[in-house]
């Protein structure tokens, strides 16, 4: 039977695509593949960004700000476009994304002053799938989904 598929930041899966060339990976995803295909995606490479990359923020009024001071706002944009292009190739419900990040962040992203202050607030490929209907989960509630699937396939 076909699984279900699910698209997953890239970095989680440990693909070396963040800014600085390093992954993120947690260990624990890849257990969703009991029940799903996953779908790595970088929404900032598809958006044609490089690697490695000054690291970037939300700022207050919307722009996405490099360190360095250039707005690269629509590379964000066209990932976010990309990242839902997939989605609806696929037929793809839901997605479990990097928190904080100010493309995947799915509740916290940083406060725009490059000082490592979290607040509230979506990234903005986040933001474009929830608003398409799609449900985005942070990488603990990606744990928890494959938790709870897995306990119950062990109660059936
Ligand atoms: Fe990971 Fe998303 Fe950042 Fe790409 S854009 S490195 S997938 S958090």
């Amino acid at each position: 039977m076909e699984k279900e598929k699910i698209l997953v930041s890239a970095c989680l899966l440990g693909q070396k695509v963040r800014y600085d060339g390093k992954s993120k990976e947690v260990k624990g995803l890849i257990g969703l593949t009991q029940f799903f295909d996953l779908i790595p995606m970088c929404p900032e490479l598809s958006g044609g960004l490089k690697i490695p990359r000054p690291s970037s923020e939300i700022m207050p009024d919307g722009r996405v700000l490099s360190k360095t001071g250039k707005d690269v706002t629509e590379n964000y944009l066209a990932g976010a476009y990309w990242a839902l292009s997939i989605c609806q190739i696929y037929h793809i419900r839901r997605a479990i994304l990097k928190e904080k990040s100010p493309s995947c962040g799915t509740h916290l992203i940083h406060d725009g002053s490059f000082s490592d202050k979290v607040i509230p607030g979506m990234g903005i490929t986040a933001r474009k799938l929830k608003k398409a209907g799609i449900e985005v989960l942070n990488e603990e509630e990606g744990l928890s989904l494959l938790k709870s699937l897995t306990d119950g396939k062990k109660s059936a």
